[in-house]
């Protein structure tokens, strides 16, 4: 994610915060600040609390992110957002036990934290009664040890027990798609916990409405589409299934020679289907033209400037064998469009598109609506 400052490293994990962090500070001094009157006592609270709510956030990231480990899974940062913290796993377990307990790891890192106050207040000279706790309101914007051990103990309740809502893809959601899976197929408990999911949001995104809560309206923005797009990816993948790229990759690619000029690629561009070439030297890959690099040499140099000056290097090929749901994620995550496909004996084989990849998707569930993968391996 740009935008996002790093921080410091947990168990090889990155943390980063979003650029837009210290506004909230600031705008958690000011309203303090002006609230109850509290001037300098209630703007040092507030940036107090916010501070400790984000910190009880990033260690419910952190519950998660010890799950995958655990299950071998890798995470590859935690993000501390405005609204509430995001750990980004490489890949979310399809197996309902792991996605259980992976998921369920977050609110119980708050709950363990509750449980943990509740046993050390008495030793802290915090006794928690129902008139205690009651007194959170009145105490708020208090800079006391009193008010912010309650105001502690009670976002971690209040974190645990609201992401434990069945809105996918909050915890709570997850669980419940883990639940799920346990009866149905993974597709069929994914659309119903999407469905869950977006049917809640528009409970929260109303509810925040008309009680002129934004953070909930946003909130509720994210869930929606959130579920939707990871919806999309379990039904892409289940589509492509174990589809693999020999069996949708372009073959006949036209490539270009590394010394040739960028005129060549022009030309080859208009007149083909293909924009994006793959640049070889003796019949071996050298490099590759994608459409939008080219576009940009174009606009930067001279027709006669020699590819193999402009040409992107370093890419790693996709090999015939590697399943085409990775091949979708690596691109997307590399944001290309084309990658050359090589062949450890055979050498340069030809090129995998995202035209291809969207063709393959398409074919796949056009040729056999209830068994997808049976159609397109009969017909390649
Ligand atoms: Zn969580």
């Amino acid at each position: 994610m740009t935008n996002a400052i790093r921080l410091f490293k947990v168990r090889g994990i990155e943390i980063k915060m979003h650029f837009t962090f210290p506004l909230i500070l600031i705008w958690a001094g000011l309203s303090f600040g002006m609230f109850n009157n509290g001037g300098l006592e209630g703007a040092v609270y507030g940036v107090l609390v916010t501070s400790l709510v984000f910190l009880i956030v990033l260690l419910h990231e952190l519950g998660h992110s010890i799950a995958a480990q655990y299950y071998m899974v890798k995470v590859r940062q935690i993000v501390l957002l405005p609204i509430g913290g995001v750990a980004q796993l490489e890949e979310i377990p399809e197996d309902p036990k792991k996605e259980l307990v992976i998921a369920a790891a977050g609110p119980l890192v708050n709950f363990a934290l509750a449980i943990l106050l509740l046993l050390v207040g008495p030793l802290l000279g915090q006794v928690f009664s129902a008139r205690g706790l009651l007194s959170l309101a009145t105490s708020l914007g208090e800079l006391s040890f009193s008010s912010i051990f309650l105001y502690v103990f009670t976002t971690n309740l209040f974190i645990g027990l609201f992401n434990l809502i069945p809105a996918y893809p909050m915890d709570g959601g997850r669980i419940l798609r883990a639940l799920l899976a346990t009866k149905l197929t993974y597709t069929r408990a994914t659309s119903i916990a999407v469905m869950i999911g977006q049917i809640l949001s528009w409970g929260f995104g109303l509810w925040g409405f008309l009680n002129g809560n934004f953070f909930l309206i946003i909130l509720a923005f994210f869930i929606y589409t959130g579920a939707g797009q990871e919806g999309k990816m379990v039904q892409t993948k289940h589509i492509l299934g174990d589809l693999r790229v020999e069996q949708a990759y372009s073959r006949g690619v036209r490539s270009i020679n590394l010394n040739e000029p960028l005129e060549t690629a022009l030309h080859a561009t208009l007149n083909s289907f293909q924009s994006s070439f793959p640049i070889c030297e003796d019949g071996n890959l050298a490099g590759m033209l994608p459409y939008s690099t080219l576009v940009r040499a174009l606009e930067k140099k001279d027709l006669s400037t020699p590819i193999r000056d402009v040409m992107q290097t370093g890419i790693k090929p996709a090999s015939p064998r590697e399943k085409l749901i990775d091949i979708q994620k690596r691109m997307s995550e590399e944001g290309v469009d084309a990658l050359p496909v090589v062949d450890e004996s055979q050498g340069f084989l030809g090129m995998i598109t995202s035209q291809d990849l969207n063709e393959a998707y398409r074919l796949s569930l056009a040729l056999d609506r209830a068994e997808p993968l049976k159609g397109i391996r009969q017909a390649v």
